[in-house]
């Protein structure tokens, strides 16, 4: 993991696609319902510990701009932590396609694991096609889904890539997540504009270093 001040990218979505359009033949469709082990909300204990945590803070959870807070903080939580199950659907590379997929400049917004605060930015998503593509979309709702959920920026990058793996059977993928942590930006040390670089790199991406090079040259370029 590195920190860099790099200047924060464009958050709009931006595609680069050399991509062959899917079939849309139904009988080659492949798709994989991504689950998650996520547990059941106390959504009373919930609001009980935020109204609790409230008091101990030395506020008054009476007070009118307080009333309400304990149900919105549990919905705000239970919404940020409860990653969707969705189906990552693959087509076959009819096209024969076999230089690198790549969309970047996904949006991330995740919880971190040791301060529950936010950590946002963006994921740029590379992937070198074997005999499955995957449909674009699906890429972004697959950081999406991973972003759901109490996180550490560099378990979020290794996730994303080897669900991609598992699922899509590519020859190589590339996943950067670059991201602005408000626990270093709001507290401590008040790092204002510092971004968090993750990176992980299978396959051929990881294991060819021209390769390698010139996908992690890609996805750092800024737009
Ligand atoms: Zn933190």
């Amino acid at each position: 993991m590195s920190n860099t001040a790099s200047a924060c990218q464009d958050l709009a979505p931006t595609v680069d696609t050399h991509s062959a359009a899917p079939t849309t033949d139904r009988r080659f469709l492949e798709t994989e319902v991504i689950e998650t082990s996520a547990t059941e909300v106390d959504t009373l204990a919930a609001e009980r510990a935020v109204r609790d945590l409230l008091v101990a803070l030395g506020e008054d959870p009476t007070d009118a701009s307080l009333r309400e807070t304990p149900r919105r903080v549990a919905a705000a939580f239970t919404e940020l932590l409860r990653p969707q199950p969705f189906q990552l659907t693959t087509f076959p590379n009819e096209a024969g396609y076999h230089e690198p997929v790549i969309v970047r400049d996904i949006p991330v917004r995740s919880l971190c694991a040791h301060h529950m605060l936010p950590f946002i930015g963006v994921a740029h998503v590379a992937y070198l096609p074997g005999e499955r593509i995957v449909g674009l979309s699906k890429l972004a709702r697959l950081v999406e889904h991973f972003s759901r959920r109490l996180q550490v920026q560099e378990q979020l990058t290794a996730q994303i890539a080897d669900a991609l793996v598992e699922q899509l059977r590519p020859r190589g993928v590339g996943v950067l997540v670059s991201a602005e942590h408000l626990c270093m930006t709001v507290r401590g040390v008040r790092a204002r504009g510092t971004h968090t670089t993750t990176s992980a790199l299978r396959g051929l991406v990881r294991e060819d270093p021209s390769l390698r090079a010139e996908l992690i040259a890609e996805l750092r370029a800024q737009r």
